[in-house]
């Protein structure tokens, strides 16, 4: 049953320097991130595409936005009088809300890392073909004398997730990491290697580029908006050691007895609830949903037990 949307609740208004430029009558806006290069959103996903003379590379192709891909591109490439025809497709990684449309575009070479062709085989999706072409750490893509650097280091978001860099252009493509002026959604934008995820930006901000295309909600992005959220998610990690330092965990064991399970809930609780907390105060108004609890309370618990599973943090070893 649906819950009536009069009884849910309430949240702080997104700050305007959230919001990306309005949509048209068909729900996308299409824009020019420099030169040649050009973005594609329905507001929240978020596609790019390159015009040369001897095609249209895309990168990614988002099912939300769907159709209107094959439109932002026509009525860009009419705009440019330049070939509309779309001859590659590269992959940021293999997820099916940023790869779904795939298979609206025949006839193109795609391209993706080779773990991105391995999961794809695997899940075996019609709408997203597996890649034609793959690579390990590294590949260059020229078509019509532009240049896209593609690059792995390591797993992040997910196991196969790609850094999409434009060296001419000024700009990075990097899906799910950062959503810019937003928080990440439930469980750290549902990632699934904690330390990656936490590094990804960093990795982001040694590369040079003015102009970042996120994965998600409707705008560009900038350094700023990388810095902005790391000091987000440094917040997070900080206050979790301190809370994981602080909280002592005997009471809720006490509390339980022999229902340990229940000991650890309290304490986890508590220590999540500790290192959240300020985090939510601080950033409301900043980043759009960050007094959304839940998406910066699932993603303090993640940072809590890769701090402690990863890295060790508050391993206790008996005497
Ligand atoms: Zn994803």
């Amino acid at each position: 049953m649906t819950t009536p949307t009069n009884e849910l609740p309430d949240y702080a208004p997104v700050p305007a320097s959230s919001l990306g430029p309005a949509l048209n009558e068909q729900g996308y806006y299409v824009g020019r991130a420099e030169r040649n290069l050009f973005w594609v959103t329905d507001g929240v996903y978020n596609s790019a595409f390159l015009l040369t003379d001897d095609g249209v590379v895309l990168f990614d192709a988002p099912p939300t936005i769907g159709h209107n891909l094959r439109r932002a591109v026509d009525e860009m490439a009419a705009a440019e009088g330049v070939t509309n025809t779309v001859t590659h497709l590269v992959y940021s990684h293999h997820h099916a809300d940023h790869a779904g449309a795939s298979n609206l575009f025949e006839g193109v070479v795609r391209i993706g890392h080779e773990d991105t062709k391995w999961r794809l085989d695997r899940d075996n999706d019609p709408t997203r073909p597996v890649p034609d072409v793959t690579f390990q750490d590294a590949y260059t893509l020229e078509v019509g004398g532009e240049r896209v650097e593609l690059s792995y280091k390591g797993p992040n978001h997910t196991p196969d997730n790609i850094f999409i860099h434009f060296p001419n252009h000024d700009a990075l493509m990097l899906v799910d990491i950062v959503n810019d002026g937003w928080v990440p959604i439930y469980n750290l934008n549902l990632s699934e290697d904690v330390p990656g995820y936490i590094d990804a930006p960093n990795k982001a901000l040694e590369l040079p580029w003015k102009t970042y295309i996120g994965g998600h909600l409707g705008r560009l992005g900038t350094r700023d908006d990388i810095a902005l959220h790391k000091s987000y998610i440094d917040d997070i990690v900080e206050n979790c050691k301190s809370a994981l330092a602080s909280i002592d965990p005997t009471p809720y064991f006490a509390r339980y007895g022999a229902n340990v399970w229940a000991g650890v809930k309290g304490w986890l609780d508590e220590v999540t609830h500790s290192a959240a907390s300020p985090v939510i105060a601080k950033y409301t108004g900043l980043l759009a949903s960050a007094d959304i609890a839940e998406f910066t309370n699932t993603t303090t618990f993640l940072i809590l037990q890769s701090l402690r599973l990863d890295y060790g943090v508050g391993s206790y070893v008996h005497p």
